[in-house]
C-alpha cells in the first residue's frame, strides 16, 4: 500500500533538483551557450543555416553510410538523423521543433517618403501584439535576390555602431481618441511603418530637381552596402526583429529575456541533444531524428512548414539507403515524437487568466501538453495515456523534474502546435518545453533552470 505522502502528487521544482554547484554551474554555461545562438539566429533561415553548420561541425553530413546526416530544404528547414542499432521498422524518435517567430515583415514593395521621413510598409508575421513593436529599436534581418540569383544576406542594427530602426509611436498629448478605442482598433497594421532615413540626398552641380530626395538617399546608401536596388527588394524576404542581444534578467541572473525564444529554445534544446548524444560506441539504440520547421507562426502551411511533405521525403530517404524494405508507414506507426515547443507560464500579474491546478510554473521543468486547441480541445493532438505513462517512467527514473499544464483557463483562447501534423502518421507525440512569461512579445521571458531541465529532458528521450 502507498503511504499517505506518495499518494499525493507533490513534485519538485527544477531548483531543487538541480541545486549542486557543479549543476547550477551547467545550469549558467547552457544558459550563455543559448544566449549566444538566439542573439545571433532571428530569423528561420538564420537559424537553419546555424544549425547546420552546428551539426556539420559535429560530423553530420550528405552521408547516408556514416549514419550522420543532415539536410536542409530552401534555407528555412532542417532535417538530421543519427542512426540507431535497432532498425527503422522498430520506429524512431523525433524532437520537431520550430524555427520562425513573430516579427514585422517589409511588403514587396515597401519604399516611400513623406513628411520628412522615408519608410517602409510593412506586413506583420505571426500573431504578435502590435502595441509592443512601437518605439523600440530594430533591426533589419533578411536576404535579397538579384535576377542574376545571387543571393545577398542583410543584417543591420546588430552592431554597436550600426544605426537602428523604429516605428515610430504616437504621443500621448495627442492619443486621447486612441486611448479609449479597443486595442484591436487603436494600432492600424498599416501604420507600421518603419522609419529607414531623414537626410535627403544632396544635389550635385548640375542635378535637376531630384524626385524623393529622402528616399533616393536610402536606396543609395543601400546600394553602396548590399549593391542592390529598389526592384530587387520584390525578390527579397526583409524582416524587422527586436535589436540587440538576450539578456539575463533579475537580480540572480535566473531568467533569460529575448526576442524568438519560441521556440528557438528547443531548437537550441534539440540541437544540442542530438549532437552530443551517444550510445554504446557512439551508436544510439533507437534511431534519432530532429527535424527544424518554419510557418508554425501563421499555420504551418507551404514548402518549408509542418503540412509540407519535406520531413517524409527524408524518411523515405532514410529507407532507401538503410532498410529498403520497410515501409513508410511501419516506420510512423513505431515511432515517437515531442512537439518541442514552449507553453505559457501562469502570468504573476493575469492570475485571473489561469486555472492553478492545470497551469506550468516558471522554474518546475518542461510543461507537457497533453492537448492544445481551444475551446473544447478543437484541432488538439490529444497524447495517449500510454505514451504520457512511458514519459513519467522514463523521465521519473532520470530524476528530471516536469510539469504537466494546459494553456489558461477552458474557454479563454489557446493556440496549437506541430503535433497534430505528426499525429497524422499514427506516432505517439505530445507537445514539451520550457515555459514562459511574455509570449511573442520583442522580449520573452524563460527561467535558467527550466532551460536545463528540458535540455536534460530532450536528452533522455533519445536515449530511451
Ligand atoms: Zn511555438
Amino acid at each position: 500500500m502507498n503511504t499517505k505522502k506518495e499518494l499525493e502528487h507533490s513534485p519538485k521544482t527544477a531548483w531543487e533538483v538541480y541545486a549542486s554547484q557543479e549543476e547550477r554551474q551547467a545550469m549558467h554555461e547552457l544558459a550563455e551557450r543559448y544566449m549566444q545562438f538566439i542573439s545571433h539566429c532571428k530569423t528561420e533561415w538564420e537559424t537553419v543555416a546555424e544549425a547546420e553548420k552546428m551539426l556539420r561541425n559535429a560530423g553530420f553530413g550528405d552521408d547516408y553510410a556514416s549514419g550522420m546526416v543532415v539536410r536542409t530544404f530552401k534555407g528555412k528547414t532542417l532535417f538530421a538523423v543519427r542512426r540507431g542499432r535497432r532498425p527503422l521498422a522498430e520506429g524512431f524518435r523525433l524532437i520537431a521543433a520550430h524555427a520562425d517567430s513573430p516579427r514585422v515583415d517589409f511588403k514587396q514593395h515597401p519604399l516611400y517618403e513623406d513628411a520628412a521621413v522615408a519608410q517602409a510598409k510593412t506586413h506583420y508575421y505571426g500573431g504578435l501584439r502590435k502595441y509592443q513593436w512601437f518605439s523600440i529599436p530594430l533591426a533589419l534581418h533578411g536576404h535579397v535576390v538579384k535576377e542574376s540569383g545571387e543571393t545577398i544576406p542583410l543584417v543591420l542594427g546588430e552592431r554597436d555602431d550600426e544605426p537602428v530602426f523604429a516605428i515610430a509611436d504616437l504621443l500621448p498629448h495627442l492619443a486621447q481618441k486612441q486611448v479609449t478605442q479597443k486595442l484591436s482598433e487603436a494600432f492600424p497594421a498599416e501604420k507600421m511603418n518603419i522609419i529607414l532615413g531623414h537626410q535627403p540626398l544632396d544635389k550635385t552641380g548640375n542635378d535637376e530637381e531630384i524626385k524623393n530626395p529622402i528616399k533616393q538617399h536610402v536606396l543609395r546608401l543601400l546600394d553602396e552596402r548590399f549593391g542592390i536596388r529598389e526592384e530587387d527588394l520584390y525578390s527579397a524576404e526583409i524582416h524587422a526583429v527586436p535589436a540587440g542581444p538576450a539578456r539575463y534578467v533579475g537580480l540572480d541572473k535566473a531568467m533569460i529575456g529575448g526576442y524568438g525564444q519560441d521556440d528557438r529554445v528547443c531548437v537550441f534544446l534539440g540541437l544540442e541533444a542530438l549532437i552530443e548524444q551517444a550510445g554504446v560506441g557512439g551508436v544510439p539504440e533507437y534511431t534519432q531524428c530532429l527535424i527544424i520547421w518554419d510557418k508554425e507562426e501563421i499555420g504551418s502551411e507551404g514548402a518549408t512548414g509542418a503540412k509540407s511533405r519535406f520531413f517524409e521525403y527524408c524518411v523515405e530517404d532514410m529507407l532507401v539507403h538503410w532498410e529498403p524494405a520497410t515501409r513508410l508507414s511501419k516506420v510512423m506507426l513505431a515511432s515517437k515524437a515531442i512537439s518541442a515547443d514552449v507553453h505559457g507560464a501562469f502570468d504573476p500579474d493575469y492570475q485571473d487568466l489561469h486555472e492553478k491546478l492545470n497551469s506550468a510554473f516558471l522554474g518546475s521543468g518542461p510543461t507537457f501538453t497533453k492537448f492544445t486547441g481551444s475551446r473544447g480541445k478543437y484541432e488538439a493532438n490529444d497524447a495517449h495515456p500510454a505514451y504520457i505513462a512511458w514519459l513519467r517512467q522514463i523521465l521519473n527514473k532520470a530524476g528530471v523534474p516536469w510539469q504537466m499544464a494546459e494553456l489558461g483557463k477552458v474557454d479563454l483562447g489557446g493556440g496549437g502546435t506541430v503535433a497534430m501534423y505528426l499525429g497524422n502518421y499514427g506516432m505517439d507525440v505530445i507537445d514539451c518545453g520550457p515555459s514562459m512569461l511574455a509570449m511573442h512579445s520583442p522580449f520573452e521571458l524563460t527561467s535558467v533552470a527550466d532551460i536545463y531541465a528540458s535540455s536534460r529532458a530532450f536528452k533522455v528521450f533519445f536515449e530511451n
